[in-house]
């Protein structure tokens, strides 16, 4: 296989908070088993009730988290609604040798440096809900936000909606099992895109 430049492939899932993405992600990335790895990240927001640190997040302080963007630990980081969130790179480099579908949960900020550090490797699927009132429900049934907060996560997927265009497929969920079949075979087709392939080699194998 000398003629595929990376054994793994990456999935970036962006969209608004409340759109499911988080759950689908991790839902799929679970039913894959061992061919995926749903990947971590750190961040400085306050933990959640019912988070927990190192299934969820890394929750770290800001000096802490500035620390690793010092010592390069991060592939990419970003703020968001206020609060630094960063992907590391060691564990996403291991799984993708490894020959994994690595899943990142990552803002539109993420996708575009995650997009220039790996060109061919990386498939990308937009989230998002059928309007802006499904997903204010689903926030407030949530119930983990303040009104303020809330507010900010609704500017803030306004402003992410935008940039759409920059995304392989755009996933309005509706209906949550489909929404995993969806991902799904996103995420299979995504190990063999034909830019993950250097095709000289791959023809000078072939003939051989
Ligand atoms: P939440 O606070 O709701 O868990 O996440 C807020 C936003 O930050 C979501 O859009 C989520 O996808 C994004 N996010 C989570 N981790 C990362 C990361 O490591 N990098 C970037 N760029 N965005 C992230």
């Amino acid at each position: 296989m000398e003629y595929m430049k990376v054994k793994g492939s990456i999935l970036v899932i962006s969209g608004p908070s409340g759109s499911g993405k988080t759950s689908l992600a991790r839902e799929v990335c679970s039913e894959l088993k061992d061919r995926a790895y749903f990947s971590i990240s750190t961040t400085t927001r306050p933990k959640r009730e019912g988070e927990k640190d190192g299934v969820d997040y890394y929750f770290v302080s800001k000096e802490e988290f500035l620390k690793d963007v010092e010592e390069g630990y991060f592939l990419e980081w970003a703020e968001v609604h206020g609060n630094f969130y960063g992907t590391s790179k060691r564990q996403i480099d291991e799984a993708l040798n490894l020959g994994k579908i690595v899943f990142l949960d990552i803002d539109v900020q993420g996708h575009e440096a995650v997009r220039k550090a790996y060109p061919n490797i990386v498939t990308s699927v937009f989230v998002t809900t059928k309007n802006k009132h499904v997903l204010i429900e689903r926030l407030k049934k949530r119930g983990t936000e303040s009104e303020e907060s809330l507010e900010v996560r609704l500017i803030n997927a306004l402003h992410e909606m935008k940039r759409i265009p920059e995304y392989d497929y755009l996933l309005i969920n509706e209906n949550f099992e489909e929404s995993k079949e969806f991902i799904k075979s996103i995420a299979i087709a995504s190990l063999i895109k034909t830019s993950k392939y250097d095709i000289d080699k791959f023809i000078e194998y072939w003939r051989k």
